[in-house]
């Protein structure tokens, strides 16, 4: 059940930082005979209820200036052939470097499955950073501070995402298909996703987390769903220790949800972590595939709200509004309006995002609802051919082309959908550092409209073709 891991990077991103952090190192310090340390390869790691194995990479550059870069690549690749899962690191505060693509090529080139890490996103002026990591084509990169402690949790659930639960934790694989970082096609021959595309899955059960502000309705809302129809309830055989989700059935469709309860029973350095963070509803949040905001209509939309839709968008699941509370508002038409047009004017990443007035307590609303879980499901799940995608790209090429920079035009080559869940796009075009984000902001609108994708997160990342 354990498995290696490799942290590569370029220097100075925090590798040994991390390192230490994940070996417990500073801590084991004094207890370790001096002399042994150096030449251990592969210490124990722990990352929460992962234990694992970490390869020793520090002291790679302590090599000559003069052959560094050729000492660096070799070692890189000897770690990265010895591990399961590959840790690559990036330095979020000073933004991506040539050397960060050269890494990430090789890691890419390994076919080994990848979490990237966005350290020092603490930093003021990280957020730039986290973005470009998009653009190394390794997936979804997971904000850290290596230093600090922060979003290890997040690192611990995407490296289950990467390598699958069986190997991470022993447990059935089947519940979580999501496409891991590692399996996002880039390269030279990136093959037609359609080939090996599953049809979308109805007798897979659907998991749901539900989260909003206090007060909004949420525990009205869980009883409501479960209580009515509920076949099965409570932890299910194997992960009785840590169950974390109720297992209900909706009009003959299953339902897997995120129970809250279970979220209560934390460790001591969790909880720690999570004052830091908003870990708490990340955790709900991760689980899930859908994420049903509750939002009480009495209530006009706050900060925290779209706070909350921003961390469901930015984590790649996709959200649906619930609102609640219905039975009390008696303009409910014109309400309705005007919510909806607020929801689109501030959610414009996840244009045509269902919202359905419902009332928790009266059961109103509700198989409307989850009729709209069920589609936006669908929508996140979906995917293109490479055909109909380069046929549509001609299209926009011929009416809107990309701008031209500093006096040369941007040539856009080819595109492709790399992943699902939610649907990415890898676009091959000429200096994608040039690109502007509003024709990348146009793309995306453009496909998100022609292949009907109504309210889910749409990514699109760019990659230098020559
Ligand atoms: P490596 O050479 O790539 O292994 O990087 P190090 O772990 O030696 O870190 C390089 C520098 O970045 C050091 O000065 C660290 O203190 C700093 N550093 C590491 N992690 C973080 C972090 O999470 N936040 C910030 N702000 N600095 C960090
Ligand atoms: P939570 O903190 O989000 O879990 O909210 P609760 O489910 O505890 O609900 C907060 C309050 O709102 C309770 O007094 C509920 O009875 C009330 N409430 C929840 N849903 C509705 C609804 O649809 N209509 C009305 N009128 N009250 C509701």
């Amino acid at each position: 059940m354990t498995f290696k891991a490799a942290i590569i990077g370029r220097p100075n991103v925090g590798k040994s930082t991390l390192f230490n952090r994940l070996a417990g190192r500073k801590l084991a310090l004094v207890d370790d005979t001096p002399g042994v340390t150096r030449d251990r390869r592969v210490h124990a790691a722990k990352l929460y209820d992962l234990a694992f194995e970490v390869i020793d990479t520090a002291g790679f550059e302590a090599a000559p200036a003069a052959t560094l870069p050729g000492r660096m690549r070799a070692q890189t690749e000897i770690a990265i052939d010895e591990a399961d899962v590959i840790f690559f690191v990036v330095d979020a505060k000073a933004g991506l470097m040539p050397d960060d693509r050269t890494f990430a090529d090789i890691v890419r080139r390994s076919g080994k499955p990848v979490v990237l890490v966005a350290n020092k996103a603490e930093a003021r002026g990280a957020q730039g950073g986290l973005l470009e990591a998009w653009e190394l084509g390794l997936g979804e990169p997971v904000p850290v501070s290596a230093e600090h402690g922060v979003g290890m949790p997040d690192l611990r659930d995407a490296v289950v995402e990467a390598l699958g639960e069986e190997r991470t934790l022993g447990k059935d694989e089947e519940e979580d298909e999501t496409l891991a970082a590692s399996e996002v096609l880039i390269g030279e021959d990136i093959a037609d996703p359609e080939a090996e595309a599953p049809a979308y899955d109805e007798t897979k059960p659907l998991r749901i987390a539900v989260v909003g502000r206090p007060n909004a309705g949420k525990s009205t809302l869980i009883n409501a769903l479960i209580g009515e129809e509920r076949l099965l309830t409570g932890p299910e055989a194997g992960i009785t220790r840590d169950s974390i989700s109720v297992d209900w059935e909706w009009r003959g469709r299953q339902m897997k949800l995120f129970d809250t309860a279970g979220m209560r029973r934390k460790s001591k350095v969790q909880e720690k972590l999570e004052k830091l963070s908003v870990a708490d509803g990340l955790r709900a949040i991760r689980f899930a595939e859908i994420v049903i905001i509750v939002l009480d209509a009495t209530i006009p939309f706050e900060k925290q709200d779209l706070q909350i839709a921003d961390l469901i968008i930015r984590e790649g699941r996709a959200p649906v509004i619930a609102f609640n509370k219905w039975d009390l508002i008696d303009n409910p038409q014109q309400l309705l309006a005007e919510l909806r047009e607020k929801t689109e004017r501030l959610l414009p990443q996840v244009r045509g995002i269902q919202a359905v007035p419902v009332s928790a307590e009266t059961g109103r609303g509700l198989d409307k609802l989850m009729d709209a879980v069920v589609r936006t499901h669908k929508v996140w799940n979906s995917r293109v051919s490479t055909g109909r995608l380069n046929r549509w790209l001609e299209g926009i090429l011929a009416h809107h082309p990309p701008p031209a920079v500093a006096g040369r035009r941007l040539k856009v080559k080819y595109v492709t959908q790399a992943k699902t869940r939610p649907p990415g796009f890898v676009v091959s075009c000429s200096r994608p550092e040039a690109m502007p984000q509003s024709y990348v902001r146009y793309l995306v609108n453009n496909l998100r409209e022609a292949f009907d994708m109504p309210g889910v997160p749409i990514r699109v990342a760019l990659r230098t073709s020559d």
